[in-house]
Order: C-alpha cells, then structure tokens, then sequence
C-alpha cells in the first residue's frame, strides 16, 4: 500500500500547484478576460448559432440570436470579488437574467441590483425564491418571471423548462432545458446526489452543461465512486455533447476545488460508457456554438 501513498500524495500535491497558479494567472489577467469576453458577446453576429461564454466557474452568457442572457452571473467569488463595478460597467444590455440557485458563486445580489438600475432585464427566478430576491435585490415585480418546477416559459427564440434538482440542503435548486429551434441544451445547475429517478426524460439532449463535483472535500484525491456516480448522472440524457463548468473557483480551498484534470478525469470515464458523446471543457471568455457539429 506505500506505492500507492505516495500516489495520492503526488496527485494531491499537483492539484494544489495547479490550483495555485490558475489562482495567481486569473489574479492578474480576469480583468482583461473579461473585457475580451464582453466585447465578444456583445458584438456576436445575430445569425449565428446560440453560443455561450463562461465568465467564471458557472457563471455564463448566452447569445441566442438577438436575446442576450446571463445565467447565474455572479462576481462574488472571482478574484475581482466585490471590488468589480468597473466590470459590472462594462456589462453589455442584458435580456434575460436566469438563475439557478443562491449560492454564492451563482447570486450575486449587488450585481443583481446593478442590472435592475439599468432596467430592461427580466430576471426568471425559481418561484419559491422570487420574494427574498425581490427583497434582497429591489428588484420590481414586474421585472420578475417566475417559473415553477416543471413549467415551460418561452421567450423570444428561446423556450425554457424548469426542474427541480438534487443540490442537498438547498430544495429551491433549478435546471433549465433551453431548446432553441432544433437544439437543445440541459444546464442541470449544481448537483450533489446523482440519482437519476425524477429527472425530467427527454428524446434527446445536444448538449449538457455539467458542473463538475466529485464529493464534499474530495478534489485532491482520484474518487472513482464519485467519477462513476457523476458519469451515471450525465448518461441519464444521453446527450450528444458534454461542457464541462464549475472549474477553477479560486476561492475554494484545494480540497473543494474542481480543475481541468478532474474534468479530465470525467472525460475518460465517459469515453467508456457514451463512446459516441463529444466532451469538451471551455476556457474562461471563450465562445462555443451549442450547435451541434461546431466547437
Ligand atoms: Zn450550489
């Protein structure tokens, strides 16, 4: 057992090192990322496919021709943190404000309240959370869409279906389906119990957005119950492509912090059991097309 001991302690080592210089490399450059990544989507053409951008672990931006999206959009646990408003001032016109759930990296009341003040955003909040953001946020009821566990809302080019998810201790926890057209993407939210029974059957999924998580305090050590339950959950939609998000909060503590390598890690167990399943893990800024068939 002492080969395998000194193993452990490698990967543990390496993924803190690597933990660390993603820390130090986003304390330096998330500011200009950002910039990059604002200017990309406000300028992304009209007809092009529906294309995300990740601005932080599962913070996103969604272009769907014309509407433009934020989806749990959140400074809270960047390196900027609540020193951002220079960043929230850059923030293009925003249509649609999804949310999830109200951890932190996912709810940002401050950046919420930045938005309400610039008006024109709808804000879709899972019902049993819309009271406490209107509070917490100022946000006016006419601003607020809720949507109710298993509802289906469309807006613009976009038609959305909620469900409720297994994110323990936080019940009020929603995934989306988006179909836009003939695709369709899951964004399941965070998810920390990987049964299956009572998520929504669906024909077919193009892509899943999965939040990478391998077990409460788990990330410095190969867990390959977590990797397999994880994977069993993903194999539930079947989905044509897999992003993997959730990665690299700086914020974390290395034992609670999710990397490439553990998606990676994901990535190969995958492989196995949807052979036929494109994974891809996006940079931060980047713009993917959720379009099958491109990047
Ligand atoms: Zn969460």
């Amino acid at each position: 057992m002492r080969w395998r001991r000194i193993e452990l302690n490698t990967i543990a080592r390496h993924l803190s090192d690597n933990l660390q210089s993603r820390r130090s490399y986003l304390q330096a450059q998330f500011p200009a990322i950002w910039s990059r990544m604002v200017t990309s989507f406000a300028t992304y053409p009209d007809d092009a496919p529906p294309t995300m951008w990740t601005c932080y672990t599962s913070s996103l931006l969604l272009r769907v021709h014309t509407l433009r999206c934020a989806i749990d959009l959140s400074f809270r646990n960047t390196p900027v943190g609540h020193e951002s408003l220079c960043l929230e001032r850059t923030l293009p016109p925003i249509d649609l404000f999804m949310l999830t759930h109200l951890h932190g990296d996912h709810y940002d009341a401050q950046l919420i309240r930045f938005i309400e003040q610039r008006g024109k955003t709808a804000f879709l909040v899972p019902s049993p959370l819309v009271e406490r953001i209107r509070q917490e946020c100022d946000l006016e009821k006419a601003h607020i869409k809720p949507i109710s566990d298993r509802e289906t809302v469309q807006i613009g080019g976009l038609q959305l279906r909620a469900f409720r998810t297994r994110h323990v201790n936080i019940p009020d926890s929603f995934g989306y389906v988006l179909d836009v057209g003939q695709e369709r993407m899951v964004l399941p939210g965070d998810i920390r119990d990987y049964a299956t029974n009572g998520l929504p059957a669906l024909e077919r999924v193009d892509c899943l957005l999965f939040n990478v998580w391998l077990g409460r305090q788990r990330a410095l050590s190969f867990d390959p119950t977590w990797i397999e339950a994880a994977c069993t959950f993903i194999a539930h939609f079947l989905p044509r492509r897999v992003l993997f998000s959730h990665l690299y909060d700086v914020s974390r503590p290395p034992e609670d912090a999710w990397t490439f390598i553990h998606a990676g890690w994901l990535q190969d167990r995958l492989l196995t059991v949807l052979p036929e399943t494109r994974c891809y893990t996006p940079y931060l800024g980047e713009p993917v097309s959720l379009s099958i068939g491109r990047k």
